[in-house]
């Protein structure tokens, strides 16, 4: 689903991502780890092109959407994004938060776009809150609500960048459960956490980046149980 050939993205002279490469196939959850600074929100965001790259290609279903002649808005209406922060629209009820991108950029009519956003609250028992405002939810029913919204549309693909790292730690494991059920029902995830235990759980392969290139990559056993490079096991002797 996203292939990225080579990608250098620099900010002065800083190089942040160093020739990257990286295949991300349908229906794989995809976990980033890597320490502060390392290119994972960089990576995530050249993604979804709110960065430009400049070097390298990436391809989403094939099309190589670094192309100057390419839409950004058509790229973004086929990708679902969840941040750390500001998710949701503080002026607009959960339900027309979760109903907006189906309706305004999928041009889908409202009866059908409230009843598929009201099953997706209901999927996360959130159905009673469809007429509230944000604010009157917790950090995490927020979140919750962040990804259905960014799933409403059934995106080609779904970037997650540090979804939890700004809740209440009991409150993680409501938002990352909601991320393990996506995967049963066939989602493709690229994402940034310092959540091992649930990247040991839920990753088909976990990825550790460092300055801007991949040092280490496979199924989370591998990479997080027995990691073969010294950079992949000073950081988890950090984290973990
Ligand atoms: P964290 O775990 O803290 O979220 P990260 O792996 O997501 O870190 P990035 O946010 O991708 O790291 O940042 C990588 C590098 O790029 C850092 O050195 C950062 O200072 C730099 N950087 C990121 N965005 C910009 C920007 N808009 N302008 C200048 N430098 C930037
Ligand atoms: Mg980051």
């Amino acid at each position: 689903v996203l292939d990225v050939r080579g990608v250098v993205k620099k900010f002065g002279d800083n190089y942040v991502l160093r020739r990257l490469d990286l295949t991300v196939h349908k229906d794989e959850v995809v976990v980033l780890l890597g320490a502060s600074g390392s290119g994972k929100s960089t990576l995530l965001r050249t993604a979804n092109l709110l960065e430009r790259v400049d070097d390298g290609q990436i391809f989403l279903s094939g099309q190589d959407i670094t192309d100057p002649s390419v839409k950004v808005d058509f790229v973004r209406a086929r990708i679902g994004v969840v941040f750390q922060h500001f998710n949701l629209f503080p002026h607009l009820r959960v339900l027309d938060n979760v109903t907006l991108a189906a309706r305004k950029v999928h041009g889908v009519p409202r009866g059908e776009a409230e009843q598929r956003g009201m099953e997706l609250l209901e999927r996360i028992g959130l159905a009673d809150k469809a007429r509230d405002y944000p604010d009157r939810l917790s950090g995490g029913q927020q979140q919750r609500v962040a990804i259905v919204r960014a799933v409403a549309t059934r995106p080609e693909l779904l970037l997650l960048d540090e979804i939890t790292s700004a809740l209440d730690p009991v409150l993680v494991g409501e938002v990352l459960d909601l991320v393990g059920e996506l995967k049963d029902v066939g989602s493709t995830v690229l994402m940034a956490t310092h959540e091992i235990g649930f990247a040991r759980r839920v990753a088909d392969r976990v990825v550790f980046l460092q300055h801007g290139v991949i040092v280490e990559q496979g199924p989370p056993e591998q990479v997080i149980d027995n990691p073969t490079q010294e950079a992949t096991r000073d950081f988890l002797a950090r984290v973990l």
